[in-house]
């Protein structure tokens, strides 16, 4: 499932691809995907590209005319650009058509995927509560300690929630509590003010890391380009069968997802 890097990725390929162009229509191949706000006009293409950003693992497209594109990709979904004239390919759900002949396709196996055309004015109702930015400066321990007060959930967990913290999932989760060398299980409002600086620290350096190697490419996920990230290669406790330092590594589950940890670095 893409996470915050992988959406950052995936934004930084679509931009590219986008810029100075416009969307000429948009077909859809699999009821449910596309969700139109029923204020837009029947007719929102063409519609010139403006900016994008991201919240969370949202990408958020901004084109002229009010309208905005959200994507979610949930757990399987792509964006692949492609200038070829060949029809739907397998598991296609929506297609772009660009200007200048070229396409975006959404490729989506489980079909969890959507595409949200709004009024840009609109865009707060279409989103989901999403909790801090954490690679906003604000996002710091004080921030942690303010969301982790009292809270009996093991922190694994609590950084799972996307109404705490937007972006997280799996991978990074497990990556970012091994080099704060902090035990998944501990519940996180006994974490002290020293180790919520460390936790604060250590997310935002392998978020950066991450997008740096434009992702992590464990299961199917690729940029629009096709290519595959290279976070993988720099992974210490995810799916790893010992620590960098040559301890065994623990899993377990945790809120039904693998937990992955080493249980001397991360007492
Ligand atoms: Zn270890």
């Amino acid at each position: 499932m893409p996470e915050l890097p992988e959406v950052q990725t995936i934004i930084d390929g679509v931009t590219t691809e986008l810029m100075g162009k416009e969307i000429r229509s948009l077909d859809c191949f699999h009821p449910g995907t596309v969700i139109r706000d029923p204020e837009l006009p029947e007719e929102v293409f063409p519609a010139e590209f403006i900016s994008s950003r991201r919240r969370g693992k949202y990408i958020i497209l901004n084109f002229s005319g009010d309208l905005s594109v959200i994507v979610h990709l949930r757990m399987t979904g792509k964006l692949v650009a492609d200038s070829s004239q060949e029809g739907p390919v397998n598991h296609e759900r929506a297609c772009f058509m660009l200007s200048g002949s070229s396409k975006l396709r959404f490729i989506d196996i489980r079909t969890f995927g959507k595409i949200i055309l709004c009024k840009t004015k609109n865009l707060g109702k279409f989103m989901p509560d999403l909790g801090m930015e954490p690679l906003a400066d604000e996002f710091d321990a004080r921030y942690l300690e303010k969301i982790l007060k009292n809270r009996k959930a093991p922190i694994k967990t609590l950084m799972l929630d996307q109404k705490l913290i937007a972006g997280l999932g799996n991978i990074y989760v497990n990556e970012i509590l091994y080099r704060s060398k902090l035990n998944p299980t501990v519940p996180g409002g006994e974490i002290p003010l020293s180790k919520l600086k460390i936790l604060a620290k250590e997310t935002k350096e392998v978020l950066r890391e991450a997008i740096s190697k434009n992702g992590t490419s464990i299961s199917d996920f690729r940029n629009v380009d096709n290519k595959t990230g290279e976070f993988q290669k720099f992974l210490r406790v995810y799916q790893k069968e010992t620590c960098p330092k040559g301890h065994p590594v623990s899993r377990i589950k945790q809120a039904q997802r693998s937990t992955y940890f080493c249980p001397v670095c991360q007492k």
